[in-house]
């Protein structure tokens, strides 16, 4: 960051500096503040089939706004709200924010527009947790089916019966269920047949090395996710040719920068305005 002109770098640097110098209650103290601030902010990055170039979801990704103008990413505050609990109250937070403008969307005509959430383990192990997703879709009026929890790989082989019965009982209500971060983990096949799920994200790390080193390992998770009757989605699509190698390759939905950045409600609102008619590839940053 320090190498970067401009004033957003130094923005992010001191941001940065700011939370290292902090001691964990610190951050704690901050975080606490900034949820009774307002001072988080849900992004929402899309999500297009890669068949038939249309718009099909969004992940909702978390942010927070400091009133100092910097933007700090879930990696420098989530483990901090894991450790200390906080996560907890974050998370139910984040889930309503997705479920309220998911269902907004649908309202305002802009299509049915699936919203996935990050469900991270310190919120998994709460017992509440599909309590208060089963309310949150009941309160927002979001069917269930437009909504779908990401659980990391990792995160479901810490407590894999403990998972798996958190799964069934989602599923049961209609809330679809994916693995994040898929291909890091070391889950077994096994379990990928017992796991109730809808679809596998491709962790951005075999992405990135498309097309080359990562063929061998995307052309494989691809067929299995398909044999298992499961959706993939490929993350962290940044250039033309890991687009077209995936399409060739028969991956389901695509998400990354090439396609579109996280950003703020509002935009999404606009991206969803116009998107009838709009493809991906060269013609949709063309018209966006
Ligand atoms: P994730 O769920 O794997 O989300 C994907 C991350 O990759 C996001 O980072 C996204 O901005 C980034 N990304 C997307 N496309 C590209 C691309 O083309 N290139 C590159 N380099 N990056 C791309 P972000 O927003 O910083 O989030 C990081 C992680 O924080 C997420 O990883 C997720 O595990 C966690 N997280 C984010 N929001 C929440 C939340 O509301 N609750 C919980 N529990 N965790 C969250
Ligand atoms: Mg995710
Ligand atoms: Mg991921
Ligand atoms: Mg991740």
């Amino acid at each position: 960051a320090a190498k970067k002109s401009g004033k957003n770098a130094f923005l992010a640097f001191d941001s940065q500096m700011f939370l290292m110098s902090k001691n964990r209650l610190e951050l704690e103290r901050d975080i606490r503040r900034g949820v009774e601030n307002s001072e988080f902010v849900v992004y929402y990055q899309t999500q297009f089939s890669a068949k038939s170039n249309a718009l099909v979801g969004v992940e909702a990704l978390l942010r927070w706004m400091p009133p100092d103008g910097s933007v700090i990413g879930p990696s420098e505050f989530i483990p901090v709200a894991e450790s200390t609990g906080l996560i907890v109250d974050l998370g139910r937070w984040v889930l309503f924010q997705a479920c309220t403008h998911a269902r907004s969307w649908a309202d305002q005509g802009l299509g049915h527009i699936r919203v996935s959430v990050n469900v991270s383990a310190r919120q998994l192990r709460d017992p509440g947790l599909l309590k208060d997703v089963i309310r949150t879709l009941a309160e927002t009026g979001l069917p269930p089916s437009l909504l779908e929890l990401e659980l990391t790989e990792s995160l479901l082989m810490d407590d894999v019966e403990q998972a798996i019965v958190f799964m069934r009982a989602a599923q049961e209500h209609g809330i679809q269920i994916s693995i994040d971060d898929f291909g890091t983990g070391f889950s077994s096949l096994a379990y990928l047949q017992k796991f109730p799920l809808n679809r596998l994200k491709i962790d951005r790390s075999f992405i990135t090395r498309l097309p080359g080193s990562g063929d061998t390992i995307v052309t494989a998770i691809i067929g299995l996710a398909h044999s298992f009757g499961l959706e993939v989605v490929a993350e962290g699509v940044e250039t033309e040719s890991q687009l077209e190698w995936l399409q060739i390759a028969g991956c389901d939905i695509i998400q990354g920068y090439l396609l579109g950045r996280p950003v703020s409600e509002e935009q999404v609102r606009q991206v969803l305005a116009k998107r009838s008619g709009l493809k991906i590839s060269r013609f949709f940053r063309q018209e966006v």
